[in-house]
């Protein structure tokens, strides 16, 4: 997309200049070739690249002999679905500035790349702060980047965006 269809969707979103200028997370290429990882706990087929996929399958596998359990919760994201994210959100009265700190900008979700994996396990919540205080955070603090994966947004990131601990990126090359 050039820079006047980005000004286009984020602007349809209430999405101004201002907002766009304070953003310092990398505006995120969208992945081209993107293969199965199966379905997530609801059923939907999840998405991301070949060499995330394969890294992924090692760490799961790994995890699992050492008896932990990690499940996908959200893979690749277009676009469009980081937009309508968003707009459910302001449907339901929520301000643009604030929904931005949890949903990034269209254009700049790591989703966007097919690389980032948000991650559950059994017995918790998915998406919520108490992920880090299961066996399965404590496991990838120690080896997922044996597996090339690393939490993007720890707590006080620089990007503005709340902590995840269950955001993980495929770091590819
Ligand atoms: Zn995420």
């Amino acid at each position: 997309m050039n820079s006047n269809d980005w000004d286009k969707v984020w602007s349809e979103l209430g999405i101004g200049r201002g907002l766009v200028e304070a953003c310092t997370l990398p505006l995120q290429e969208s992945a081209v070739d993107l293969v199965s990882a199966g379905a997530d706990a609801s059923g939907r087929e999840q998405l991301v690249t070949p060499m995330t996929l394969q890294c992924w399958q090692e760490m799961e596998t790994a995890a699992r002999s050492d008896g932990i359990g990690l499940l996908i919760v959200s893979a690749y994201r277009s676009v469009e679905y980081q937009c309508q994210l968003i707009q459910n959100k302001l449907d339901k009265g929520q301000r643009i500035d604030d929904i931005v700190k949890v949903n990034a900008i269209p254009g700049f979700s790591e989703h966007h790349s097919g690389c980032a994996i948000d991650i559950t396990t059994d017995k918790c919540e998915p998406l919520t702060e108490a992920f880090d205080q299961t066996p399965a955070f404590i496991w990838l603090e120690q080896n997922a980047a044996r597996f090339r994966f690393a939490m993007t947004y720890p707590r006080n990131n620089s990007y503005n965006i709340i902590y995840e601990p269950w955001h993980w990126a495929c770091l590819e090359d």
